[in-house]
């Protein structure tokens, strides 16, 4: 379940605090190496940990007793604030342009991330809101990569374009586009290919495809179980073709939360959505509040 391991941790320190009617500044300092403890072993970035138990504790330190709660309970809360503010930004949901304009979304990521299947979750939940969106196979390096996404784009009813494995994907995409304006279409999702690992041609191909198209937004799939793996590639994207949000998949599974507490520290981008399994209905909009509360339980 996702944040389970972390979830058990915080909450066996918070309960030592919640016991203590009156806190001492010692009891707030050990109660916060221990939460430090947890976040580094729920893999959370070292710079991360460190800013976050700062902030928590200059809160913490330098605050009077707050009406009607117990000092315990109000460095949860702090903990609790901080966790959200951690998570949080102002962009809360991939921006669509108004009405019947075209607003371009080029899904990027590596390789098993979770890319193609995500494309069509995010498809489908458009959709469900009036949206006209097509899938544009872009990914013309593993023939099953097209398959694939027209399979996902029959299951979600949303039509999927392709040219075949013989063009080259910034072609695809102009087509995809064109063929979008001609048929009253207006949100194209580009599925483009994934690697192994960041290397040049892929960076270099989603460069060129940037530079021919509009693309409106780019969102990043990350698998949230690789965990500091995912905030490196995440920075490197950012980086080298710069995205707009990030989609966090297989939460479902990732027990620690390292992931989703560093990504937008350290490259400075949100996560928007979550993947929270296998299924093409198993999508949720990322909300820091709700993910502080399952962290802290
Ligand atoms: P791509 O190579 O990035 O296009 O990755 P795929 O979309 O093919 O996904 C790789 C695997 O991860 C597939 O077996 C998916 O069913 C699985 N997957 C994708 N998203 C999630 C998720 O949110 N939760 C879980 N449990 N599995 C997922």
């Amino acid at each position: 379940m996702a944040f389970e391991s972390l979830s058990d941790k915080l909450q066996n320190v918070f309960k030592n605090l919640r016991s203590k009617g009156k806190l001492t500044e010692s009891d707030v300092k050990t109660a916060l190496k221990e939460v430090k403890m947890a976040l580094l072993e729920a893999d959370v970035s070292f710079k991360v940990v460190k800013q976050f138990i700062k902030s928590v504790q200059e809160r913490a330190v330098g605050a009077d007793v707050m009406n009607g709660l117990n000092p315990g309970q109000m460095v949860i809360k702090i903990v609790n604030e901080e966790l959200v503010s951690l998570m949080g930004s102002e962009m809360k949901e991939i921006a669509l342009k108004p009405g019947n304009e075209i607003t371009v979304i080029m899904m990027v990521g590596l390789q098993g991330a979770g890319k193609t299947t995500t494309t069509a979750k995010l498809a489908a939940k458009l959709k469900s809101k009036g949206r006209v969106p097509l899938l544009a196979a872009c990914d013309v390096y593993r023939p099953a990569a097209i398959q694939q996404l027209q399979i996902n784009g029959e299951k979600v009813g949303v039509e999927v374009f392709s040219m075949g494995d013989k063009q080259k994907p910034v072609n695809i995409a102009k087509a995809a586009i064109e063929h979008a304006k001609s048929h009253n279409m207006n949100v194209v999702f580009l599925d483009t290919a994934g690697r192994l690992h960041v290397d040049e041609d892929m960076m270099n191909e989603l460069i060129e495809i940037k530079e021919a198209v509009q693309v409106d937004q780019t969102l990043l799939v990350v698998d949230a179980m690789t965990g500091q793996d995912a905030v490196n590639v995440s920075q490197m994207f950012n980086d080298k073709i710069g995205i707009d949000g990030v989609v966090l998949t297989k939460l479902d599974g990732d027990t620690r939360g390292g992931a989703a507490l560093s990504i937008k520290a350290t490259c400075g981008k949100p996560i928007l959505y979550a993947g929270m399994g296998e299924k093409l209905s198993d999508l949720e909009q990322f909300y820091p509040e709700r993910m502080a509360s399952r962290i802290l339980g």
